[in-house]
């Protein structure tokens, strides 16, 4: 895999181009004010007509234009909105404004890859694709540090399609964290099957199987969350650290036995097997074909299994543990509940 750091990356490219940053939530936020700070100037922000999201852009300083017209206005326009929105966006408010030379470019290869959104030929299509949330993109660079991205390239019309990606990725500040090289599809596969087997579906169901094992065995609900949800990040934070053998040089020897007893009991050849699948609904498109028909019928199982989670006695005994002993969320908050 070829990754490319800074000196690789002239900044210049972007910084003498018109941006327009379609979004200003988790990513759009992140990337307007990393890009800002490194020189890019013209540069505005598009949101829906009517959105509540334009005050967070004035309390930043940010104009907000209408995606027509700012499309219509940019060089490179960055498509931030969330994933399931954009085919209609691009359809009625990208498409219509767009001409050639013009790049257009992603966080995440789905739309393109899965052929939800087919740009005209004569435009440059980049993804430029921050491998974390946009509060962690903002932080590090603010900390002169960065957040690894990954590059691709799904049309090349102007020939300076992966310099253009180099180049926007480096003002997000990759360049000092490492720029990889990747195609649409690779990133969009490897991303939806990671957060759906490891990261989002498989630890949290882990996490809550786990507590509700220990609770029906009798175990107090404190005891439970802590075990199995609080403790959740001090493994982890060792693991990103410097990999599982850092973990188990730092937890006792019993620990680290009894992981290597358990761990295969219950990732099992079954488990394996169900993964297989998983990612091949994933390359066959059948996950996004779900999820578009369930967006179609207004996310009716989405909305009622969210709201059967946050009823789960995890949740109550986590937010009055956490508020008991304010010492179990060290550091600032990550998450604002009010990015919308
Ligand atoms: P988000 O939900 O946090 O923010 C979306 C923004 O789009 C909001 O500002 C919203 O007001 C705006 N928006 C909604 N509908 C719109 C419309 N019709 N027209 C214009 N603007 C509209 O989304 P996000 O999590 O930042 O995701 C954006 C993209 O970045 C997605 O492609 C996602 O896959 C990708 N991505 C996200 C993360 C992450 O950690 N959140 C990481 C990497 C890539
Ligand atoms: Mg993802
Ligand atoms: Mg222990």
């Amino acid at each position: 895999m070829k990754i490319y750091d800074e000196d690789d990356a002239n900044i210049r490219l972007v910084a003498g181009k018109k941006v327009a940053v379609i979004g200003y939530g988790s990513q759009g936020r992140g990337h307007v004010l990393n890009l800002r700070d490194s020189g890019v100037q013209d540069l505005i922000v598009a949101l829906k007509e009517g959105s509540v999201t334009a005050k967070k852009c004035a309390a930043d300083d940010i104009e907000v234009r209408s995606v027509a017209e700012a499309t219509a206005w940019a060089d490179f326009i960055v498509v931030l909105a969330p994933d399931e929105v954009q085919k209609d966006i691009y359809k009625d408010h990208i498409e219509p404004y767009l001409s050639a030379g013009k790049t257009l470019a992603f966080a995440h290869g789905l739309t393109v890859h899965f052929g939800l959104i087919e740009p005209r030929d004569d435009v440059d299509v980049v993804l430029i694709a921050p491998k974390g949330p946009g509060h962690q993109l903002r932080a590090l660079y603010e900390a002169g540090k960065g957040l690894p991205s990954l590059i691709a390239v799904h049309q090349n019309a102007t020939g300076k399609a992966t310099d253009l990606a180099l180049s926007y990725a480096a003002a997000l500040g990759s360049g000092r964290a490492g720029i990889m090289e990747t195609t649409f599809r690779e990133e969009c596969e490897t991303d939806l099957f990671g957060e759906q087997a490891v990261l989002c579906g498989g630890v949290v169901d882990l996490i809550r199987a786990g507590f509700e094992t220990l609770t029906e065995a009798g175990y107090a609900k404190e005891m439970a969350y802590i075990e199995t949800l609080h403790e959740v990040k001090l493994i982890v934070d060792l693991i990103y650290e410097g990999g599982i053998s850092n973990m188990n040089y730092s937890i006792s020897n019993t620990a680290e036995y009894g992981g290597y007893k358990t761990g295969p009991r219950l990732v099992t050849d079954e488990t394996r097997a169900e993964m297989k699948r998983v990612l091949k609904d994933v390359q066959e498109g059948k996950f996004v074909r779900d999820w578009m028909l369930e967006c179609q019928a207004g996310q009716p199982n989405f909305h009622a299994k969210r709201q059967i989670d946050a009823e789960h006695p995890i949740e109550e005994v986590g937010k009055r543990l956490r508020e008991r002993m304010p010492m179990l969320i060290q550091g600032k908050k990550l998450v604002d509940r009010e990015r919308h």
